[in-house]
């Protein structure tokens, strides 16, 4: 793993995504590494030669940079995500507590902040959450087994730990979310994520898998290599419209039976 510490000339950026208003990154690059990461694009911009998952910049002066920001900023207001192409409590945060930083600056704020991971270590910070009114926990997972966080989502915590946290943060009182991303063909069971979830979180996202911005050939290598007898369907329903379809109607139905909200289904 190739670590550098960097100081950022800009935390608080614009954002495309629809409904964010800004993104904040504390870190560029993710050690968590997961086979079909959409943002392993950004690596394009660090000048690094290593594959992503293997370096992580470390943005020094995020938290300062951040208050600097919101005291000079005109009216600041809108919808902030923490971690659009980063984890911000991935295993590096543990030293540097950037991210514990930043939402001690965003509680301070009139901003509603999701803060979106697959890492247990959030719970570290529940002190500042658990006072933060406008803010939302989002665990991100793509489903309960252990084998296939395994040798899909390398540096993740293991999903059991991730559900853990949840719980965990429920209980404190800090509001949650979560949001299955993505969705594996033939490795995501949605029934036991509900099942796992409900009662613990104000609502249920889920995408699937965005196949284009994955890093394809070592995503089928690792899949075929783990779990030979369901990859030809892996390859074959990744794509198709019409499994998707399927996929998405037993979303909304698990969403009703179950009880837990839908926060949104996105194709990719
Ligand atoms: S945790 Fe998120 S940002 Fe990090 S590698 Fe996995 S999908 Fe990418």
């Amino acid at each position: 793993m190739v670590i550098r510490e960097i100081r950022a000339k800009s935390i608080l950026t614009k954002s495309n995504i629809p409904g964010v208003d800004f993104c904040i990154n504390p870190y560029v690059g993710c050690a968590h590494a997961c086979l079909y990461c959409y943002a392993r694009f950004m690596k394009r911009f660090t000048g690094h030669d290593e594959p992503w998952g293997e370096f992580v910049d470390v943005k020094v002066n995020a938290a300062a940079l951040l208050r600097e920001r919101l005291t000079t900023m005109r009216n600041p207001q809108g919808y902030v995500l923490v971690g659009s192409v980063t984890d911000p409590y991935q295993p590096l945060e543990r030293k540097y507590e950037l991210t514990r930083g930043i939402m001690r600056e965003l509680a301070a704020s009139p901003f509603d902040v999701t803060v979106l991971t697959k890492s247990d270590l959030v719970t570290r910070d529940v002190d500042v959450l658990a006072d933060f009114e406008r803010c939302t926990v989002e665990f991100s997972i793509t489903g309960v087994d252990e084998e296939v966080a395994a040798a899909l989502e390398p540096g993740a915590a293991s999903p059991a730990r991730r559900l853990a946290a949840l719980r965990e943060l429920h209980e404190a009182g800090v509001a949650t979310r979560v949001f299955v991303s993505p969705i594996l063909p033939g490795l995501t069971n949605l029934y036991a994520v509900f099942e796992a979830v409900r009662g613990f979180t104000g609502g249920i996202s889920a995408e699937t898998l965005n196949v284009s911005a994955a890093d394809w050939p070592r995503l089928a290598a690792a899949f075929r290599k783990s779990f030979p007898d369901r990859f030809p369907a892996f390859r074959e329903n990744a794509r198709s419209p019409d499994y998707w379809d399927g996929v998405e109607a037993e979303f909304g139905r698990l969403c009703a039976e179950l009880g837990v909200p839908a926060s949104g289904f996105y194709r990719h």
